[in-house]
């Protein structure tokens, strides 16, 4: 497997059969076992690792580059069962991408396009439901809701959301951008699952709820912050307030959308309006606080381009526009047995190409 060498060693958490769970890294398509390296790596999740703090996070590395150098003990991939590898603490989920905005706005409400008033003046978002955040490979079943006035049922638009999602490890309140790094652990991807007719009915004027609570996956592997390598963000007009100040850094991921094995998408992480230091900062402003395994994603990840699209609300413009798969069917939404994988590639902080590992899941009636 391309993009897990010695510049990436994404953590997870693996079990073999009837064994405990671990915490390994990946290198290429074998897991390392970390057990052997004691302390705070001969746990069953990364949260104890996650809140020792960046001076923690870099021994540790050290550490595994050390372990990975000699003979690391590997144990090949097929043979274990990757689990969530972090407990996760709370949820918040971001609308940060200025062509999602304007996209969802067109195709949704076509009598008053645009951003909302206050889009450009601070990242939005909600908070989630972390209890139903899954690890990778977990089955989607299609979730039931009110679907319209008087219509209780299977959703009929079952949508993903193509995300970057950023673990804090680090407790805190009212983070400054500057600290961003200080707090987060690392990056993993996310599919927000999303059920467009629940959601159209239900989300004025409090916005998502049960269209998006019922699952949220997440990739079984979590690159450390300090793998990737940062980008200048975007420039922000009008000037952000000043809590929001300096933006902190971007990153160069590309995103990749299969569905049924057929690339459909490959949304550019860059383009995103907000950074992710700009949400844990607007995040924790009015002094509410984070904690350990606090998941915060980025908001649907949409490009200028129709294949770098998101969701497939955008793709197939709420379905009047199917898109055609490999196997010659169309699709407007996801059918039952239908599979998303969400991958995405990097430039390391060492200016290797690296992958992240991705998420996929199945949907079921
Ligand atoms: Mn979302």
């Amino acid at each position: 497997m391309s993009g897990f060498g010695l510049q990436n060693l994404p953590y997870g958490v693996f079990s073999e059969p009837n064994g405990e769970r671990r915490i390994g890294v990946r290198l290429w398509s074998s897991v390392v076992d970390l057990s052997v390296l004691g302390g705070h790596l001969a746990a069953g999740s990364l949260n104890p690792l996650m809140a020792a703090g960046r001076h923690e996070w870099t021994a540790a590395r050290e550490a595994v580059d050390d372990l990975v150098a000699t003979e690391p003990p590997l144990i090949p991939l097929r043979d274990v069962t990757l689990h969530l590898p972090f407990e996760v603490a709370d949820y918040t989920d971001f609308y940060s991408s200025e062509h999602h905005a304007l996209n969802v706005s067109q195709i949704l409400r076509p009598e008053a396009p645009g951003l909302s008033p206050s889009w450009k003046h601070l990242p939005i978002g909600y908070h989630g439901r972390s209890a139903t955040v899954v690890v990778s490979g977990t089955p989607i079943q299609r979730p039931c809701g009110q679907l319209a006035e008087g219509v209780f049922g299977p959703t009929r638009r079952l949508d993903v959301e193509a995300e970057v999602g950023f673990v804090v490890g680090v407790p805190g309140r009212r983070i400054a951008t500057t600290d961003f790094a200080e707090h987060v652990f690392g990056v993993v991807l996310v599919n927000d699952w999303s059920a467009r007719d629940i959601q159209a009915w239900e989300y004025r004027p409090l916005g998502p709820f049960l269209a998006k609570s019922f699952a949220t996956s997440v990739s079984p592997w979590v690159t450390p912050l300090d793998a990737l390598a940062t980008v200048p963000p975007l420039v922000q007009d009008p000037e952000p307030l000043g809590y929001l100040l300096p933006p902190g850094p971007g990153f160069d991921l590309r995103l990749a959308v299969e569905w049924n094995d057929t690339p459909v998408s490959s949304p550019p992480f860059a383009s995103m309006y907000w950074t992710a230091a700009q949400q844990l900062a607007h995040l924790t402003s009015n002094g509410a606080s984070v904690r350990t395994g606090d998941l915060f994603a980025s908001g649907t990840v949409s490009g200028p381009a129709r294949d770098e699209v998101g969701s497939f609300l955008e793709l197939t413009r709420n379905g009047a526009e199917p898109v055609k798969l490999a196997d010659g069917s169309l699709r407007g939404f996801l059918e039952d047995g239908d599979r998303v994988r969400i991958s995405a590639t990097a430039r390391s902080a060492g200016g290797k190409q690296i992958a992240l590992g991705s998420v996929s899941g199945t949907v079921v009636a």
